[in-house]
């Protein structure tokens, strides 16, 4: 039995190399680093690949919705350069979406026109290269939804999904999933989303490194969040690693 843990920012762990090994003993066989602009974008390029611990570290390249109101006309021409000339290079575009919640959003309704501008591009590559989408969504689950469903993207994981009940029942009737975090050990939202999910609509992650109740995360947590996805379900572990294992490989098609 393995484990594939679908969304972390590798780039950000201080001990990376002590991390991916404790992982891999943790039964974690790969990774999805996902990209959160270009200088992470291209990290996670370059940094993929068989760690020396055995363990597959696969890229993810997006412009997160936080970096929407930041990045340069020169770095997304950047970074849309990457996505079009490694086409092969990676799995899937990620880390995107919209985050109506975030700070710069708030104070400045144009934001969410800027996500969403960005957003409808990195679509637009997923759907041109055929390649799943990895998307954030906080307080932004009906739009997310609505622009994923318009640009007629095949296959998403709607990351660490705590949004309500009708958008989660649609994502669901549309085929994407949902992934789980550690914070399905706790967090009402996130917890009730699982719960209502099939299992096979769910994938496991962590987002390395997020701090859990103070606690940053590894790639090895990715068993802990196993253990609370067991527990919602109420089946026994070695089963849903079996089943979201599956349904990562299938969905990232690795
Ligand atoms: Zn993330």
């Amino acid at each position: 039995m393995v484990l594939i843990d679908t969304h972390a920012h590798l780039e950000d762990i201080k001990d990376l190399d002590g991390a991916l090994k404790r992982a891999r003993k943790a039964k974690v066989l790969a990774v999805i680093t996902v990209g959160s602009d270009y200088e992470t974008s291209l990290w996670a390029l370059r940094n993929s690949g068989e760690h020396s611990s055995g363990l597959r570290v696969y890229p993810a390249l997006g412009i997160h919705p936080w970096s929407a109101s930041s990045i340069n006309a020169k770095d997304l021409d950047a970074l849309l350069e990457l996505m079009h000339k490694n086409v092969e290079g990676y799995v899937a575009v990620g880390e995107v979406g919209l985050d109506y919640w975030y700070r710069d959003v708030r104070r400045n309704p144009e934001g969410r026109e800027l996500q969403k501008t960005i957003f409808k591009e990195m679509l637009r590559i997923a759907v041109e290269y055929g390649k799943p989408v990895s998307i954030h969504s906080r307080g932004a689950w009906r739009d997310c939804l609505e622009l994923v469903v318009e640009s007629r993207v095949e296959s998403a994981v709607f990351h660490w999904f705590s949004g309500p009940r009708d958008v989660l029942d649609e994502i669901i009737d549309r085929g994407y999933y949902i992934s789980a975090t550690p914070a399905a050990a706790y967090s009402k939202e996130h917890r009730s989303a699982v719960k209502n999910a099939p299992l096979e609509n769910i994938v496991l992650e962590t987002d390395s490194p997020v701090s859990y109740k103070g606690e940053v995360a590894e790639p090895a947590h990715v068993t802990r969040t196993l253990k609370a996805v067991a527990q919602l379900k109420g089946l026994e572990e070695p089963y849903i690693e079996e089943k979201t294992t599956e349904n990562a490989r299938k969905l990232f098609r690795i």
